[in-house]
């Protein structure tokens, strides 16, 4: 296998990733020789275990985390700039003046709702929770995605007002200030489900809208058990963003864009939700 063809996914943990799994989905796909890991690097020592894999011969990385923050600063000015925007790097290439970054969250997060799903964003209200590295990366492209206003709320209301501050479209609210208010979609862009924790979400923010989970997994998350049960339209994981992210790192180091209905069909199945 040639030099250019290895690739991993870099995270802290980094067993439960599906990434592995599906790039040789998209390079099978293909007809595409890659050769694609994980790599689990110390919380300490992210740069150093980069620098090991690229001697060892990797063409490319995605990150995962906790690592986005640092990736990007890795890049110093080669970042992309929707990577720029979100502060965040998910997708690193390596050539001989180093890595260069790139961020392929927030694009696979708007492929999703609106040629997947068909949830059009043009001139919509969006509720987006959270203000971590998963909603830097998606508040980007969903600004650009032309909804007519985007909410952002988080359990630390400053990081929502500090995140809401570079972004011009987007304000910071507070729960409190969300119990008379209605959307078209809610993305949870929080880690809450992965506890199973509750959001304190006036249950009327989803009376006929759509609600998008970021997580996944082999179950409805308690946020799509909670949206369904407040009077959502209708709900999504986020396992198709993650196929799309994937398809899009995938065309940025390989120039050809994977088919992803046929991916996302494979690892439902074997989620068997
Ligand atoms: P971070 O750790 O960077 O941020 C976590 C966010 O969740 C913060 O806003 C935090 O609020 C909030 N939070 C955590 N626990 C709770 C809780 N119990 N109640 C309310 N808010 C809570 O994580 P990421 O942003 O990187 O990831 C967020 C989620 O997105 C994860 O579930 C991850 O798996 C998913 N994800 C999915 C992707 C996909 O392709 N489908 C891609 C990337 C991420 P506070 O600031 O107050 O601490």
């Amino acid at each position: 296998m040639s030099r250019s063809a290895r690739y991993a996914v870099i995270g802290h943990p980094v067993a439960h990733s599906l990434s592995p799994r599906i790039h040789a989905l998209f390079a099978a796909q293909l007809g595409e020789a890659i050769d694609y890991g994980r790599l689990l690097a110390p919380l300490d020592g992210f740069a150093a275990a980069v620098d090991r894999f690229v001697v060892d011969g990797g063409a490319g990385l995605n990150v995962t985390v906790p690592f986005k923050l640092d990736a990007h600063a890795l890049c110093g000015s080669r970042v992309a700039a929707r990577a720029r925007r979100a502060g965040a790097v998910n997708w690193l290439a390596f050539d001989a003046d180093g890595p260069r970054g790139d961020n392929t969250d927030g694009t696979g997060l708007v492929i999703d709702l609106q040629r997947v799903l068909g949830r059009s964003l043009a001139g919509v209200r969006v509720l987006l929770v959270g203000a971590g590295g998963a909603a830097r990366g998606v508040l980007g492209p969903l600004l650009d995605a032309g909804p007519q206003d985007v909410q952002l709320v988080n359990r630390d209301p400053a990081k929502a007002e500090a995140l809401a501050a570079l972004f011009d479209g987007a304000t910071a609210t507070t729960f409190d200030a969300l119990r008379d208010r209605r959307f078209d979609v809610v993305v949870n862009a929080t880690s809450a489900s992965l506890a199973d924790a509750g959001l304190p979400l006036p249950p009327a923010v989803f009376v006929d809208a759509f609600a998008y989970d970021l997580m996944y997994g082999a179950e409805p998350t308690r946020f799509v058990i909670d949206a369904r049960r407040a009077g959502a339209v209708a709900t999504a994981d986020g396992l198709g963003m993650l196929v799309e992210q994937a398809a899009e790192s995938f065309r940025l180091w390989r120039g050809t864009m994977p088919e992803t209905a046929p991916v996302r069909d494979a690892l439902r199945a074997s989620l068997s939700w």
